[in-house]
């Protein structure tokens, strides 16, 4: 069996800059107990493996009165900064691995959003890069979809006309959607600013797995069935007419891959280098 990978695969800056951040806090040169604010990224090996040094998941919901002696990190899609102010007030020190990219996009919030303009965000609403990101601009209004923007500023220009309007965006939102929601918000608000918030590593990942998918006679996508864009990647794997799997870790390859004779490798954003090497050595053996 022949075995490529995707030119473009696994772990995006924002990730790793993360968890390096997170394996440098766990060496603990301050003696102190370290969280994250939620798991610090969709996938559930790279959570346990800093559980077992020590990093424990700080929930959203549940945090304690008091965070004296302890270091909180904050993954790459943000908080809000009413939850990262309440972190402060529990006397936590904030280890700050939001993604630049991310961050940008948080402050354009924060500046459109105090000068007045009408924020909204085009993203999943559960996403906590979104939930994160709602908290700089109070008030936005956020479209998952075309359909969803369409009727959100509709509501708006009846109630608003002469709104002043902002588009901004979850990084990882793909271009077309992106496009879509800007075009639908425009036909109210023509003069709608639309500001560059997609990550461009999102895309690179797809466009590899689609130059993949072409060579290939099967492919295998690595990384967590929790994360939404490994998910995308089996998608688009399948719409291109390759037979795919996502698999977690060796044990999920599947025996039927061992009658392709070229077999294609690509990984989520979140997927450790390690699972694409044991996938890789699964495959040879
Ligand atoms: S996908 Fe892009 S924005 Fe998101 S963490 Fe990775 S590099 Fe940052």
């Amino acid at each position: 069996m022949k075995i490529i990978k995707a030119n473009v695969l696994g772990y995006c800056m924002g990730v790793r800059r993360a968890v390096d951040k997170a394996l440098a806090a766990a060496k603990n040169p301050l003696g102190k107990k370290v969280f994250t604010a939620g798991p610090l990224i969709h996938n559930p090996r790279v959570v346990e493996c800093l559980q077992k040094q020590g990093i424990d998941i700080l929930d959203d919901e549940n945090i304690p009165e008091t965070l004296e002696g302890s270091a909180v990190i904050i993954r790459a899609h943000g908080i809000s900064p009413q939850l990262e102010a309440s972190l402060k007030q529990k006397q936590a020190d904030i280890i700050d691995a939001t993604c630049p990219k991310v961050k940008a996009n948080q402050l354009k919030a924060r500046q459109f959003s105090e000068k007045g303009y009408a924020v909204f965000l085009a993203g999943e609403k559960h996403h906590g890069e979104i939930v994160g990101l709602m908290g700089y601009c109070p008030g936005c209004i956020v479209a998952e979809n075309a359909d969803e923007a369409t009727r959100l500023a509709e509501a708006l220009y009846q109630k608003k006309p002469e709104s002043a309007c902002v588009l901004i965006g979850q990084t990882t939102v793909s271009k077309e959607e992106y496009d879509a929601v800007g075009r639908e918000i425009q036909s109210f608000f023509p003069h709608l600013i639309i500001v560059d918030a997609i990550c461009n590593a999102t895309t690179e990942r797809q466009e590899a797995l689609r130059r993949l998918c072409r060579e290939a006679d099967a492919v295998l996508i690595a990384g967590s069935k929790g994360s939404a864009n490994t998910k995308r990647l089996l998608r688009i794997a399948q719409d291109m007419g390759n037979p795919a799997w996502l698999v977690e870790g060796k044990d999920d390859v599947p025996v039927e891959i061992r009658k392709y004779e070229t077999v294609g490798i690509s990984a989520g954003a979140s997927t450790p280098e390690e699972v694409i090497e044991e996938i890789e050595e699964a495959l040879g053996q």
